[in-house]
C-alpha cells in the first residue's frame, strides 16, 4: 500500500514525453516556496493498493512512454515504490522520479530501501526546490540547483551524468 496524494493519467511537464504521474504523500524537506505544501503531510490523500495504481497506468498504455514519481517525497516510501517501479519497468515503461534529496545524499544514506528504489529509476531530478533559483530553470526542474540525472549511467560510471538533451 502507498499513501497517495494524487495521480495524473497523462502529463507533458513532469518528464520527457507523455507520462502518468504518481504524487505520493509525506515530505520533511520543507523547501521554501514549496508548491505542494498539502503533500508534505504523511497522512494527506488516500491509502491505495499497488494493483490499483498499476491498473490506472495500464489504461494509459500505449499512449504514455513512462511514469513519473513525485510528491511529497518518493524516497520516504521507498519500499512499496520499489515494488511498483519493478512492475512499471516490466511493462516496458521508463521511470523518472523527483526527490528533495540529492543523488549523493541517497547514495551516502546507506539505506537499503532508498538505494533499491534509486536502482529502478532511469532519470532522477534531485535536490530541494529553491524559490530564489526558479527563474531560469528548464522545463522539467523547479529551480536551477536541481539536476536531471541519468541514474543508470551515473551508477555505472560512479559519477554524476546529467542528461544533455531533454
Ligand atoms: S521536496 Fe517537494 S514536496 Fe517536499 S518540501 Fe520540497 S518542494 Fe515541497
Amino acid at each position: 500500500m502507498l499513501q497517495v496524494a494524487g495521480f495524473l493519467d497523462n502529463s507533458t511537464v513532469n518528464g520527457k514525453g507523455l507520462r502518468s504521474v504518481l504524487f505520493v504523500s509525506g515530505c520533511n524537506h520543507n523547501c521554501i516556496g514549496c508548491h505542494n505544501k498539502d503533500m508534505q503531510d504523511f497522512n494527506y490523500g488516500d491509502r491505495v493498493s499497488l494493483d490499483h495504481i498499476l491498473n490506472r497506468i495500464q489504461h494509459n498504455i500505449p499512449l504514455i512512454s513512462g511514469v513519473t514519481f513525485s510528491g511529497g517525497e518518493p524516497f520516504e516510501q521507498a519500499q512499496p515504490l520499489t515494488t511498483l517501479a519493478k512492475k512499471i519497468k516490466d511493462k516496458g515503461l521508463n521511470l523518472w522520479c523527483y526527490t528533495g534529496y540529492t543523488y549523493e545524499e541517497i547514495l551516502q544514506s546507506n539505506n537499503r530501501d532508498k538505494l533499491n528504489l534509486l536502482k529502478q529509476i532511469d532519470v532522477l531530478i534531485d535536490g530541494k526546490f529553491n524559490d530564489k533559483l526558479k527563474d531560469d530553470a528548464c522545463k522539467y526542474v523547479g529551480s536551477t540547483n536541481q539536476r536531471i540525472i541519468d541514474v543508470k549511467e551515473s551508477l555505472k560510471l560512479e559519477k554524476i551524468i546529467t542528461l544533455k538533451e531533454v
